[in-house]
This record gives C-alpha cells, sequence and structure tokens, in this order.
C-alpha cells in the first residue's frame, strides 16, 4: 500500500504540492512557525518524485547574488540574493559552502568593466562578504557561495519532517483546487490552504520556460576555484569544479525557451556546441576531452514581452490565484528562505494567523542538516529511505552526482542496480556511457 492511502478524507491545514526547494522551504518555514509558536499545524508535502528531482537538484549549485543581473540593473535583486547568501553560509554551513571565483574577460576594457561590477557586487554585500576580491588587473577574482542543491532541498524536507510534517515523495497530484487535491491514485485530501510549489510544472500564461543546460568534462584546472567567464555574447558562462573531489568541472548555463513538457528537457545540439566552443576558446586541451554527461532543467521565469531569455527578471511571484490556490513562481534558489518566507506569511494569514509574523527561518539552523553516509551500500540506503530515489538514474544522476565521475562499465553498474532492482543496460544507453 503506498503511504499516501492512509491520507484518504484526511484535512490539513496546508498542502503544499511539489518537493523542489520551494516547496521543501515552505514546508519548513511552517513546521518550524508552529513549533516555536506552540500551535500544531497539520500539514502535507507532495512530491511527484523523488526530493530536489526538478530543477532544484539540477542547477549550477550556486547560492550567488548573481554579478550577472548589475548589467540589467537588478540591483534590488542581486543585494536581497546577497543578503540570503549569507543567511545560508551561517544557518546551513554543512550544505553551502564559500566559492571563489575567477574572472575571464575578454580584453583591457572589459576587464575594467567587470572589476567595476565586482566593486559594486561588495558594496552591495556589504558586511555579507565573504572574502577578499581583486578588482583591478588580469587576475580578477570575486566570491559567491556554492551547495549540493538536492542536498540542500533534502535538508528542508528533514528538519520540516521532524517537526511532524508529513512529507511523501513519489505522491504525484492530479487534481489542485483551493480546497485540496487529489493524487493520482484517487486519493483526495482537503485542506484550508493549498500551495502551488511544482515550479516549471505550472503552466499558468504568465509563466516562461527557460531552459538551462550543462555539460560535464574531466577536469579542467587544477584547485577548487571555480571560473565565470563573460562571454562575447554578454552571457555569463561558469566552469565550476564538481564532485567528490573535484574529480569533473561543470560547464553552463545556457538560456534556450522551451515550448515542451517539463518532463522532457535536454539539451540541444547548438547548446551542447555552444558550451563546448567556450570551453576549448579558455581551455584549448578541452577540445580533444570526452562529454562525460549533460544535463538540462527549467527556469520557471515571470513572463515578460519582448525582453530576452537572459534578460528576462529573475523576479518572484507569491500570490493567491483566483481558484483560492496559492501560487510560487520565478525567483532563484538562493532566494528560496525568502519566498517561503513570504508565502507562508500569506497561508498563515488564512490557517493561523498569530503566526503569520513569526520568522524563525531567519536564525533557525538546520536541525537535521544532510550528511550523507560514506559507503556505497549505506548510501544507496539513505538515497532510498531520505530521498526518495527508486531507479539507478535518479542514485546516480542526482543523489550523488557519480554517474560523470568515471566512466561506468555494464560490470561496475550491476550491483548498484540490482540494489534498486533493475539492470544497468537502460542507463548506459542512456547516458551513451
Ligand atoms: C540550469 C539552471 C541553473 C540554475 N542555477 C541556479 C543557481 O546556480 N543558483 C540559483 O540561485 N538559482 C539557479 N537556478 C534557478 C533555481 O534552480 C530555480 O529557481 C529553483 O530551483 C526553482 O525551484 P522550484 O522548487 O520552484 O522548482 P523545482 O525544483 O522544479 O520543483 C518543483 C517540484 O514539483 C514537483 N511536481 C511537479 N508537478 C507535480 C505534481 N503534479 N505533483 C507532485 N509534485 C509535482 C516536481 O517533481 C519538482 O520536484 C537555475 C535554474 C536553471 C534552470
Amino acid at each position: 500500500m503506498h503511504p499516501s492511502e492512509e491520507l484518504a478524507g484526511r484535512h490539513f491545514d496546508a498542502v503544499i504540492v511539489g518537493g523542489g526547494i520551494n516547496g521543501a522551504g515552505i514546508a519548513r518555514d511552517l513546521a518550524l512557525r508552529a513549533h516555536s509558536a506552540k500551535h500544531p499545524l497539520n500539514i502535507l508535502l507532495l512530491e511527484k518524485s523523488f526530493w530536489g528531482s526538478g530543477t532544484s537538484g539540477k542547477n549550477s549549485h550556486l547560492i550567488h547574488g548573481g554579478l550577472r543581473y548589475l548589467k540589467y540593473l537588478d540591483v534590488g535583486l542581486v543585494r536581497e540574493a546577497l543578503s540570503e547568501r549569507a543567511t545560508l553560509l551561517k544557518l546551513a554551513p554543512n550544505t553551502v559552502r564559500p566559492l571563489r571565483f575567477k574572472l575571464s574577460t575578454n580584453g583591457p576594457l572589459d576587464s575594467l568593466k567587470y572589476g567595476a561590477g565586482i566593486i559594486l557586487y561588495d558594496l552591495l554585500a556589504g558586511q555579507h562578504r565573504i572574502g577578499k576580491s581583486q578588482y583591478f588587473g588580469t587576475n580578477l577574482s570575486y566570491w559567491d557561495a556554492a551547495s549540493d542543491s538536492a542536498a540542500l532541498v533534502i535538508d528542508n524536507v528533514r528538519d520540516a519532517k521532524q517537526l511532524g510534517t508529513v512529507c511523501l515523495p513519489r505522491s504525484p497530484v492530479r487534481r489542485i483546487s483551493g480546497d485540496g487535491v487529489e493524487l493520482d491514485n484517487g486519493v483526495r485530501v482537503k485542506a484550508a490552504t493549498v500551495i502551488d510549489a511544482r515550479g516549471p510544472w505550472n503552466r499558468s500564461a504568465s509563466m516562461r520556460l527557460v531552459r538551462g543546460s550543462h555539460i560535464v568534462l574531466p577536469r579542467l584546472f587544477p584547485g577548487g576555484d571555480a571560473v565565470a567567464h563573460f562571454h562575447t555574447d554578454g552571457r555569463i558562462i561558469f566552469f565550476i569544479p564538481w564532485g567528490d573531489l573535484n574529480p569533473v568541472t561543470l560547464i553552463g548555463t545556457t538560456d534556450v525557451d522551451h515550448s515542451g513538457s517539463a518532463d522532457s528537457v535536454e539539451i540541444s545540439w547548438n547548446e551542447t556546441e555552444y558550451l563546448q566552443n567556450i570551453a576549448a576558446k579558455l581551455f584549448p586541451h578541452s577540445a580533444d576531452m570526452p562529454i562525460l554527461g549533460t544535463f538540462s532543467s527549467l527556469r520557471p521565469l515571470l513572463a515578460a514581452p519582448g525582453k530576452s531569455a537572459s534578460s528576462t527578471s529573475r523576479e518572484h511571484h507569491i500570490a493567491y490565484r483566483p481558484d483560492g490556490v496559492l501560487e510560487i513562481t520565478g525567483g532563484k534558489y538562493t532566494t528560496y528562505r525568502l519566498m517561503a518566507e513570504q508565502a507562508a506569511d500569506l497561508a498563515c494569514l488564512r490557517i493561523a494567523p498569530n503566526l503569520a509574523s513569526l520568522h524563525p527561518t531567519r536564525t533557525a539552523p538546520f536541525t537535521v542538516p544532510t550528511l550523507r553516509p560514506n559507503g556505497v551500500d549505506q548510501r544507496i540506503a539513505w538515497a532510498k529511505a531520505e530521498e526518495g530515489c527508486e531507479t539507478l538514474e535518479e542514485f546516480l544522476t542526482c543523489s550523488t552526482n557519480w554517474a560523470w565521475q568515471k566512466h561506468w562499465t555494464a560490470q561496475d553498474l550491476e550491483p548498484l542496480a540490482s540494489a534498486f532492482g533493475g539492470g544497468a543496460e537502460a542507463f548506459l544507453e542512456r547516458y551513451e556511457l
């Protein structure tokens, strides 16, 4: 029996649909408010696949202000994100870590411009600056932060669970309305407030889906710093050391309008070539390297007619829709805590007004941080129990990021595959490893 069947007919204070960073963040926020005020709330978080299986587990893994948004004079957005960066570095030190970026520009004029950009970036960070930047000369650098983005989703889910929230992965919802939801298996649940945190799966008219893709190459340069390259087309491309002991480099991202289903998102030939060419320009030895893997996901952005995919704002929108559902869209992973707080404020005004102005996530560290165990068997058990992973593909590509860290053979993969009750062929074929 699927655990969701036990929910049939139950009434919750809040049902949240979508277990990406926004849904998980709202679940933790509501749970912490209820706990700190000793005001019990029944909260349910439903995810159709595994935690962080959407954009939140397949992004650039950066907790950043977004240096490039200064170009669009999105100063407010950058300042807000820099302040959230500081909060996450403080409250989730096991998952979020500082990362230095070396800048690669297109000549001295460019360097002057971007050096000035870094000065403004640091000024906006103010007391939250992380480290010493280099503003002048040929070795420009600045500090930001990075995280294993699926892990921070799970940090939020684990805290919410610990405080009594019912959190169910593998529970797709087929109907959402202002007073409840219906799951694919027919189970209906009533709720005083329903929150739609389906990200790119929420296809409301105001949403623009923009695909971002990454390619993974073997490690391109020594050391733990990342490289931020300002390309001649005005886009920024990150080269991020990635994986346990940094065996590979993550290169991305692109910005391409996506009109297909949110369930089938793949890098195009043009995007691959675009990223490969930039890598070869900066690191000529990469031209002979095999692409170890690729991954793509969707940015759910607020539509702004006439704007390019790159220049469309990363602002967020949180409001009740005419059907009575509270919707959370747009924004960035980095600002999820603030977005979750604003969504929880609105939800509480309806379900528990005395909790509407409590903001515990500003100061509460994660009580059950995600420290995944070592050892393959333990790691598989953890992925199943804590992350909701059910397949070899989910385990290798999102939970562990191991998929591209070596050239896997069928022999290597068989024991892992059998732990998930399947074979390795489908995985090897799909990822052409
Ligand atoms: C390529 C790329 C790189 C990015 N890099 C960064 C970065 O480095 N830093 C940063 O700050 N931001 C970054 N972003 C933005 C950021 O990742 C997103 O804004 C954020 O992850 C969105 O989170 P979400 O919870 O709204 O969506 P998602 O993570 O997609 O979560 C939505 C969840 O809802 C679930 N769901 C959908 N339908 C249903 C249903 N019917 N029933 C139950 N569950 C359902 C999905 O399975 C999914 O898990 C990047 C975005 C992209 C595309």
